[in-house]
């Protein structure tokens, strides 16, 4: 059995989370490739090594002293080498940053120092293998990983019965140079992981113990979602529910190895497993036909009506030209008998907003063209709702004794998802209403 775990960046914040790490790693001996995110935040007041890394950048581009950044940096990795006895060199290891920095700054290889100092500290202290990302991560120049690439090198520089400890975030570029991937890349380096040595799973450990059904800040004290689908997740997460970079699924999904997330904070919880295929897990334990609800506010909605424009032929693809020309992607668009309607995210039409709608006026024509903002889209997802008959139905009536208001629903043909699209100040509301009539009372009728 091989599991990859990959520790985000509070759960090595500072010893005391280190200490945890160690519990979760000693429990399991299958916890073979660790890789770890830089050091996060210890407090809400604290920073990121990351963030504090990003801003020493600016300041050696603008010429301005980072001394106090980098001291702050320094300081979170000498408290953690003292705290734990670790052996670690750290005086040298700040000076090759420091010569680095003076000569002009590789921001890439700046950055990925977090994750590389970190790793360092990690591996010793978990009596493990150091493997430098630089030396395993393959990128291509054209920026994307060389999965290939990336596990002959990890056969080649594995350790047999060793643990090993890799940072995550960055690789190297063919010739060596350091670069690393979008923020929260750790989580798609454990996932590129799991692919070359082909774990059995792939454990993500955070600060939250997997996804919820519904958002906390909204509902108090929500179920955990014990396992979800890659294409459920996917639905989640495109609508705002995120704990996983999104690139982070293709890697292990194309191998069929499920992602486990856990709580560094609460090791004893099961967290959320993530598959391909639940059913036969479903079969021991049915699931709730809604797995979760998510959504996002703010988006806008432009309907235009013109007569017998259903018939003809060709008449959305001049509207959504438009759209495109603008570079606007478009989140959904709800068709009925001569109306059309296109929703997109707010931010991202603003800056354009009444220059489509000219362009729509001049070389459409619309009968009519309604412009609505403030509108919040809701997701319900879950796997479950195919057997169930009339969901949309109850959905439908749960708001109107609410007095929500329904201003747009579309259900995906695979039955995976319904979404409605409300009022802003509806949006609350309208999630505690779903949450209440399709878990709390399903729960109480079981
Ligand atoms: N340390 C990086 C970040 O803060 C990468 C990661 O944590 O995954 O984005």
């Amino acid at each position: 059995m091989i599991t990859v775990v990959k520790f985000g960046g509070s759960s090595v914040a500072n010893s005391a989370q280190f200490k945890k790490v160690k519990h979760v790693i000693d429990s399991d001996p299958a916890r073979k490739f660790i890789v770890t995110s830089a050091c996060g935040k210890e407090s809400h007041e604290d920073h990121k090594i990351t963030d504090l890394l990003y801003l020493c950048e600016a300041h050696v581009r603008f010429g301005v002293s980072y001394d106090s950044i980098f001291a702050l940096i320094k300081d979170k990795y000498y408290r953690i080498k003292n705290d734990l006895g670790l052996e670690i060199d750290l005086d040298h290891e700040f000076d090759l940053i420091e010569k680095h920095l003076e000569k002009g700054v590789n921001m890439d290889y700046l950055v990925s120092r977090g994750e590389y100092l970190t790793g360092r500290c990690l591996a010793e202290y978990l009596d493990a293998e150091f493997l430098d990302a630089a030396e395993v991560i393959a990128f291509r120049y054209d920026g994307t990983i060389d999965t290939e690439r990336t596990q002959t090198l990890l056969a080649e520089k594995t350790v047999r019965d060793r643990r090993v400890v890799i940072p995550g975030f960055y690789g190297a570029m063919p010739n060596g140079v350091i670069k690393v991937m979008t923020r929260g890349g750790s989580d798609i380096t454990g996932s590129v992981i799991a692919n070359c040595v082909d774990a059995d799973v792939y454990e993500n450990w955070t600060d939250v113990s997997g996804f919820m059904v519904a958002d906390p800040r909204i509902i108090k004290n929500p179920l955990r979602i014990p396992h979800i689908t890659y294409n459920e997740l996917r639905q989640m997460s495109y609508m705002g529910a995120n704990v996983l970079h999104d690139d982070a699924v293709f890697p292990v999904r194309m191998k069929n190895i499920a992602i486990n997330i856990r709580n560094t904070n609460d090791p004893d919880n099961p967290g959320t497993m993530i598959m391909n295929d639940c059913s036969e897990l479903d079969a021991k334990y049915p699931p709730h036909a809604v797995t979760g609800i998510t959504g996002r506010k703010d988006y806008t909605c432009i309907t235009l009506i013109k007569s017998h424009s259903s018939a003809e032929v060709g008449f959305l693809r001049k509207l959504l030209t438009i759209f495109e020309e603008y570079h606007v992607s478009i989140e959904s668009v709800p068709v009925t008998v001569d109306t059309f309607s296109v929703i997109v995210q707010t931010k991202l039409i603003e800056q354009c907003l009444y220059e489509i709608v000219g362009r729509i006026r001049k070389e459409i024509r619309p009968d009519e063209l309604k412009i609505e903002e403030h509108i919040a889209l809701i997701a319900i997802v879950g796997r479950g709702m195919k057997q169930v008959p009339g969901m949309s139905g109850r959905l439908l009536s749960e708001f109107g004794h609410n007095k929500i208001n329904i201003k747009i629903i579309n259900q995906s043909s695979d039955e995976l998802s319904i979404v409605v699209g409300v009022e802003n100040r509806d949006f609350e509301k309208a999630i505690r209403c779903i949450y209440d009539k399709f878990i709390t009372e399903e729960r109480k009728s079981l």
